[in-house]
C-alpha cells in the first residue's frame, strides 16, 4: 500500500510511504543491489548503518544458485541472508535477455542456458512469480522481455506486446496469493519511442498492480533521452502508486528522475565503481582513489560525508589499500558510494517536505 505524503510545488517530485511485509519504505528511495543475496563487499550491519531501507535480489541468479528450495527451507530470503527489512527481487528477465548463449522465446515463456553449467532452464510468467513467492520477496517483478538497444521500433513493439500478455498472466497468478501481502509491480516498456511508452503505460496500469516500474532505460541511451522517456512515461502513471525507475542510480541522474515523479531507484554502479576505485565526490563528480594526488592526502573521501568510511579513514589509506589490492578498499569505497546516494535522495526528500 502506497501513501502519497506530499507533491513538490515546483516540479513533479513526491514524498511517500510504501508499506510492505517487512516495514515501511520512505520514498523517494535508493535501493542497493544484492544480486546473489549480498550487496557486494558490504555486510548487513554496514547497510543498516547507512540507513538502507530496502535491497534487491535477483531471481535469475538466486534460482540457479543456491535454488529456491534451500531458500524456502530458511523460510525465505530474509532469514537466509540475515536482512530483516524489505527485499525487492528482479525477475531475471534482464539477465536472461543479456545472455550470450542459446535462448528461445515463445508465447509461454523463455528457454535458455544457465551461465553456470550450460543446462537448459525454462522461465514462465507464472513460474517466475512462484520463485519470488518462494523467496518471500516484499516486492516481486514480473518476467518481461528486455529489447536490446538500439532496436527497430517494430521489434520493440512486438516484445512489448508479448510482455503485456505475460504481465496479465502474472497479475492473475499473483492475485491468488495476494492475501500474503507480497506486492507485484508491473513493468512499462516501449524503448525510446514516446508513443510506445504511452501505449505500454496505459496497457500495464490498466492491470491495476500495487506499483509500477519503468524498464528498458539506462541501457546505453544518452542521459537526455533517458530523462525525456522517464518524464513521458510518468505522465501516464497513476499518482497513488509507487513508481520505480529500473537500473538508474548515478548521483547525476537522481535529481532529474525524482523531479519527473520517480519514487524508487536501483543501480549496481555504486558498488561496481567502488571495486574499480571510483568514489562519488559530489553530485556531478567522480574521482578515482588510485590518483597520485591522493597519495599523502589525510582527508576523508568527502569531508561533509557522515559514512563510516569518511568518519574513520583517509584518502591516503584507502588509496594504499586499493593499490595493494586489499579487499577492504572495495568495502570502504562501496560503503561511501552507497551512503552518498542514500543521503542525496534523503536530502531531496527533505527538500520536498520542507517546501
Ligand atoms: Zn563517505
Amino acid at each position: 500500500m502506497f501513501e502519497l505524503i506530499k507533491t513538490a510545488k515546483n516540479h513533479r517530485g513526491r514524498v511517500g510511504k510504501l508499506h510492505t511485509n517487512h516495514g515501511i519504505i520512505n520514498t523517494p528511495a535508493f535501493m542497493p543491489v544484492g544480486t546473489q543475496g549480498s550487496v557486494k563487499a558490504v555486510t548487513v550491519d554496514m547497510l543498516h548503518d547507512i540507513n538502507t531501507q530496502i535491497i534487491l535480489g535477483n531471481t535469475y541468479h538466486l534460482s540457479l544458485r543456491p535454488g529456491v528450495d534451500l531458500i524456502k527451507e530458511f523460510g525465505g530470503l530474509h532469514r537466509f541472508i540475515n536482512w530483516n527489512k524489505p527485499i525487492l527481487t528482479d525477475s531475471g528477465g534482464y539477465q536472461v535477455f543479456s545472455l550470450k548463449g542459446l535462448r528461445k522465446v515463445d508465447n509461454d515463456g523463455v528457454t535458455f542456458q544457465s551461465h553456470l553449467d550450460g543446462s537448459k532452464v525454462r522461465f514462465t510468467p507464472e513460474g517466475v512469480v512462484d520463485l519470488q513467492l518462494g523467496f518471500n520477496s516484499d516486492i516481486l517483478m514480473p518476467l518481461d522481455i528486455c529489447t536490446p538497444y538500439p532496436a527497430e521500433k517494430l521489434q520493440v513493439a512486438v516484445d512489448m506486446a508479448i510482455t503485456a500478455k505475460w504481465e496479465t498472466r502474472q497479475r492473475d497468478h499473483w492475485e491468488k496469493h495476494r492475501d500474503k501481502g507480497n506486492l507485484l509491480f508491473g513493468i512499462i516498456q516501449g524503448g525510446m519511442h514516446a508513443d510506445l511508452r504511452e501505449e505500454s503505460a496505459k496497457d500495464i496500469t490498466a492491470l491495476d498492480f500495487p506499483g509500477y516500474a519503468i524498464g528498458g532505460l539506462s541501457v546505453g541511451e544518452s542521459a537526455d533521452i533517458m530523462s525525456e522517456m522517464t518524464a513521458i512515461t510518468t505522465a501516464f502513471m497513476p499518482e497513488d502508486k509507487p513508481r520505480y525507475l529500473m537500473g538508474v542510480g548515478l548521483p547525476e541522474n537522481m535529481r532529474a528522475a525524482i523531479e519527473a515523479g520517480i519514487d524508487m531507484f536501483d543501480c549496481v554502479a555504486p558498488t561496481r565503481l567502488a571495486r574499480h576505485g571510483q568514489f562519488f565526490a559530489s553530485e556531478h563528480q567522480r574521482s578515482n582513489i588510485s590518483n597520485e594526488q591522493f597519495k599523502t592526502d589525510q582527508r576523508p573521501l568527502v569531508e561533509s560525508c557522515q559514512c563510516m568510511t569518511c568518519q574513520h579513514y583517509s584518502r591516503a589509506y584507502i588509496r594504499h589499500l586499493f593499490k595493494a589490492k586489499e579487499m577492504l578498499a572495495a568495502t570502504l569505497l562501496s560503503v561511501h558510494n552507497l551512503a552518498f546516494l542514500i543521503h542525496l535522495v534523503d536530502e531531496i526528500r527533505n527538500d520536498i517536505l520542507n517546501q
